[in-house]
């Protein structure tokens, strides 16, 4: 699997000279199989520039939402491949009592906040509920589970041939829980996490921003390292960088981040993410 970063920012687009260096393009990340399926994990701003890249060669493309909130599908009405009518898009979502997944985007692509209907888009494009076994997309299984955020939010662990890349964009473990002592059945989005090779994690905040933030569904830094150690991921990748935070802070967040990994002893690689990075 190889996995590309198209937006890595929380929360709303961070345009400018001073975030240009990680990028400002809300989540959005592309894993792409061994098989060359492409999946698609949220559609964030950061999904246009992907669309750009594969339009025209992609005919089939998955999209996996954690959730819907607008940093996580702003971007889906300027995801080129939603126009091309030789082009077949599944767009996955956590399921909702009463209102399927069609119904609740079409809340956002529908008149006044977007020119365009659903209907209107050209591709054939299916809506669905992510199921609650694990699932196929190709040769890659996919795995989905509720994990602690605002409002019903999936985390995803997709694996091929033994490896696999796990998905919390938008996650607070520690809301309720001590990550250092609790079981780890009692850890929200462990089981999805447990041993991944890779695992893109919310690590919004520095510590010191945390406590007047607890409980808004994010991580600070120093739990999303202490998730990160319990699950025992192979390769740390810290997302959903809060918009007041500019490439300077991230720099300084990103060296507390690998000085403490390595405090605690882990010797695996540990990495702020960053628009265009490729694993
Ligand atoms: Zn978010
Ligand atoms: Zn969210």
């Amino acid at each position: 699997m190889r996995v590309k970063l198209w937006g890595v920012r929380g929360s709303i687009p961070v345009p400018g000279a001073a975030a240009a260096g990680y990028g400002g393009n809300t989540s959005c990340v592309q894993v792409t199989a061994g098989d060359g399926h492409e999946i698609i994990l949220d559609a964030g701003t950061g999904i246009r520039g992907l669309g750009g890249e594969i339009a025209g060669r992609c005919r089939r493309a998955d999209i996996l939402l954690t959730h819907l909130h607008l940093d996580h599908i702003q971007g889906l009405l300027f995801f080129a491949p939603l126009f091309d009518p030789e082009a077949t898009v599944t767009v996955w979502g956590p399921p909702a009592a009463g209102r399927t997944l069609r119904e609740r985007l079409a809340r956002y692509i529908s008149n006044p906040l977007s020119p365009l209907e659903i209907r209107d888009l050209g591709a054939r494009i299916s809506f669905r509920d992510v199921p609650v076994a694990p699932w196929r997309i190709g040769d890659v299984e996919i795995r989905a589970a509720l994990v602690s955020h605002r409002g019903p939010t999936l985390g995803y662990r997709l694996a091929e041939d033994g490896t696999s890349v796990c998905y919390l964009p938008d996650h607070e473990p520690a809301l309720g829980e001590d990550l250092a002592t609790a079981a780890p059945d009692w850890i929200s989005g462990h089981g999805l996490a447990r041993d991944t090779s890779v695992l893109i994690h919310d690590a919004q905040y520095a510590d010191r921003e945390y406590g007047a933030r607890r409980g808004w569904g994010h991580s600070s830094l120093g739990d999303a390292l202490a998730f990160a150690r319990r699950t025992e991921a192979r390769h740390v990748v810290l997302f959903h960088h809060d918009p007041e935070h500019d490439d300077a802070g991230l720099d300084t967040i990103g060296d507390e981040a690998a000085r403490r990994w390595h405090e605690l002893g882990n010797g695996t690689p540990i990495e702020m993410a960053r628009e265009g990075r490729t694993i």
